[in-house]
């Protein structure tokens, strides 16, 4: 099964999953029981897997991959990106991920490293990769891109954001799997506005969950350049550690009450943003699952994207 045959039935749900970074990560990961089998238990649609760009960790993504591959329970989704790589290595890895039965593939661009310029690869730019993708591999892959409800960070503009959506459509890909936004009108804006743009691919809505103060900065503002909503602005607000998030000096019960009443209540967000995608039309919920399988199964329960 494919995702573009499901989301042609249904709408669909997944998780995406980081590369665990130390041998406690990896036990964590793939033991009986764990992060793995919990995610899978809730019957995703497709599990995607980061793929680091650049430094040490680039491409070890494979091991998670398989894993999910071998389990037969679900889709493996290979996040991969321009970083560092030239053709023939893209080739030779992206027959690696055939040969391991990872048929599908989120192609990006990457996050440039602290201090690169340039992608040091062959290609430049998202649209690039999923060309030669769909050009070297024919209609073996399955080809996810990136939206970017917000537009790109280092986009010129939104409109030219969208321009390149289309543009990676037109080279191949078969739907889109949008970066975090906890702007919900801003979304709503962005969805009508591909759709009149000629995009006409599914699209599966990235949502971060909303579940501690300092990762939710941290997602917002290191990286994406993303909005925080008044109403999200207030949850954060009305749970502040003082003096300061990161390097907090209340007594360790306030604070611990403090981050477990901005998780309830970041949860009732993050539960009101599935629900206005949904209402929305999208094609699927992407959840980011950052390895911690307890909150996303209420998330996923909660919300109905699964059946009792
Ligand atoms: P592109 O689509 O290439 O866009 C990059 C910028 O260039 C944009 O500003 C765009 O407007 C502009 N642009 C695009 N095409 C052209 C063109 N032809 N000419 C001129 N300008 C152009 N990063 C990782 O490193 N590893 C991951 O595993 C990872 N997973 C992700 C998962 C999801 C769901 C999402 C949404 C993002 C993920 N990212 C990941 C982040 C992503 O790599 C970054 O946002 C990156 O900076 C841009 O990638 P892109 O594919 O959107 O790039």
């Amino acid at each position: 099964m494919r995702v573009t045959d499901i989301v042609k039935k249904r709408m669909l749900f997944s998780f995406e999953v980081f590369t665990p970074k130390t041998p406690a990560g990896e036990e964590k990961m793939f033991r009986e029981g764990g992060v793995l089998d919990k995610l899978t238990e809730l019957q995703p649609d497709f599990i995607s897997c980061t793929y680091g760009a650049g430094g040490q960790r680039a491409g070890n993504n494979l091991e998670v991959l398989k894993h999910i591959a071998l389990g037969g329970r679900t889709i493996p989704v290979a996040h991969y990106t321009c970083i560092g790589n030239t053709r023939e290595g893209i080739k030779a890895e992206l027959e690696t991920y055939l040969e391991n039965g990872v048929d599908h593939i989120l192609a990006l661009r990457g996050d440039m490293p602290y201090g690169m310029k340039d992608t040091g690869g062959d290609f430049h730019y998202a649209t690039e990769l999923v060309k030669y993708i769909r050009t070297t591999f024919g209609d073996q892959f399955t080809i996810s891109v990136a939206g970017s409800p917000e537009g790109h960070i280092a986009s010129r503009s939104l409109e030219a954001d969208i321009a390149f959506l289309k543009a990676k459509q037109d080279n191949g890909a078969d739907y889109v799997t949008t970066q975090l936004c906890y702007d919900m009108e801003q979304f709503e804006r962005w969805f009508d506005a591909i759709r009149k743009a000629g995009v006409t691919l599914p699209v599966v809505v990235g949502v971060m969950p909303v579940l501690d103060i300092g990762a939710t900065i941290n997602m917002a503002l290191s990286r994406n350049g993303c909005a925080l909503p008044r109403e999200l602005a207030r949850i954060i607000s009305r749970h502040w550690i003082f003096p300061n998030v990161y390097a907090p000096n209340e007594d360790e019960a306030e604070i611990r009450r403090k981050k477990d009443a901005f998780t309830e209540e970041g949860m009732a967000y993050t539960l009101r943003q599935i629900d206005k995608y949904r209402a929305l039309g999208v094609n699927g919920i992407h959840l980011y699952a950052l390895n911690k399988y307890e909150a996303v199964t209420r998330l996923v329960k909660e919300s109905g994207l699964i059946y009792p």
